[in-house]
């Protein structure tokens, strides 16, 4: 049997409470959220907090707000909300296909937003997402509150832009009118982390392509886009052919590495190839949207 270290708790009563929290507890403390990635590396003793600051009654942290420029999706909302909300499907279709395919239910009814981009694992399949959509996040701490791009938010392998008195309060998602999204993900078995991943987002002036943001997962260490692939579209003709010219592209210049979900050259195939499809998909959907 697998058990954690021994620890100290508390729960945060507020968003104020947990950073003084964090603040006077030190760099051993942790936030605890949904607890699906911190709990497993405790007990694994992957991670040996001395606190953990549980954030789960910032019931304020929890929501999904449309605005006429962005949608603000709160850190502690969960997986299942992302993927039952009807904003998230009609404006960013991308959100749901990825949803659908990250862990379980078990996972995704605790497992929150924060917790997932906090984690900074280089096969998280949101940050791909996120950066498909040129998201940016809203980070909290004693010194104000700070926007940083999903760009600059990685640190290199489970290390984010957070600091140890800091706390993620929300992400924020343009709306960009006209724009189809997708996403497209190869895992070993259902439930499981990506293999690799693509996901893709476009926007057309009549048939060629106006803006184009590509997000990969699992296939390179804190580098969540493709973005030579991404200037290659811009002002092309949509369709399979650029399509293709673009997962080669995203193919070339990923960096994936041989573990025990596949080699190197095979993840590469498969981002070329799902860069191609999760463009398609994008692609019917703005045309689907151009259509109603
Ligand atoms: C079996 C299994 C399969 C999974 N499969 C996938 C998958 O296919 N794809 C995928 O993307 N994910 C997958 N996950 C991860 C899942 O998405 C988790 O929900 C996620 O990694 C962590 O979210 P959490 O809320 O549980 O965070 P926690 O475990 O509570 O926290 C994770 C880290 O983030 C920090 N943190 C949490 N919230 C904040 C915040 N608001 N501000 C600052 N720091 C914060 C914590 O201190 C901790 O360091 C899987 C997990 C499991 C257990």
């Amino acid at each position: 049997m697998q058990v954690p270290a021994p620890v100290d708790y508390q729960r945060a009563r507020s968003v104020e409470d947990a950073i003084s929290l964090l603040e006077r507890h030190g760099p051993e403390a942790r936030l605890l959220a949904g607890g699906h990635s911190l709990l497993p590396m405790m007990k694994l003793r992957l991670a040996q907090p001395e606190f953990l600051i549980d954030i789960g009654d910032l019931g304020d942290l929890s929501y999904i707000r449309e605005g006429p420029n962005e949608v603000t999706i709160g850190a502690m909302t969960r997986h299942a909300e992302l993927l039952s909300s009807p904003v998230i499907a009609r404006l960013f279709p991308i959100a749901i296909d990825a949803e659908k395919v990250i862990a379980d239910p078990i996972v995704r009814n605790r497992g929150t937003v924060g917790g997932s981009l906090c984690q900074g694992d280089p096969s998280e399949d949101l940050s791909a997402v996120f950066a498909a959509l040129g998201a940016s996040v809203v980070i909290r701490g004693t010194g104000g509150t700070r926007v940083v791009s999903l760009d600059d938010f990685h640190a290199g392998p489970y290390s984010t832009v957070v600091g140890p008195a800091e706390i993620l309060i929300e992400v924020k998602v343009p709306v960009v009118a006209g724009m189809g999204s997708a996403y497209e993900k190869v895992e070993r078995r259902v439930g499981d982390w990506a293999i690799a991943a693509v996901g893709a987002s476009i926007t057309l002036s009549g048939s060629t392509i106006a803006s184009a943001r590509i997000g990969l997962a699992a296939v390179g260490v804190g580098d969540f886009r493709a973005k030579e692939a991404e200037a290659h579209l811009l002002g092309k003709e949509a369709g399979a052919e650029t399509f293709a010219q673009a997962g080669a592209i995203a193919a070339q210049n990923c960096n994936p590495h041989a573990d025990q979900r596949g080699p190197e050259d095979y993840k590469r195939h498969l981002v070329a190839e799902l860069t191609q499809r999760a463009l398609t998909r994008a692609h019917q959907r703005v045309l689907e949207g151009e259509s109603k």
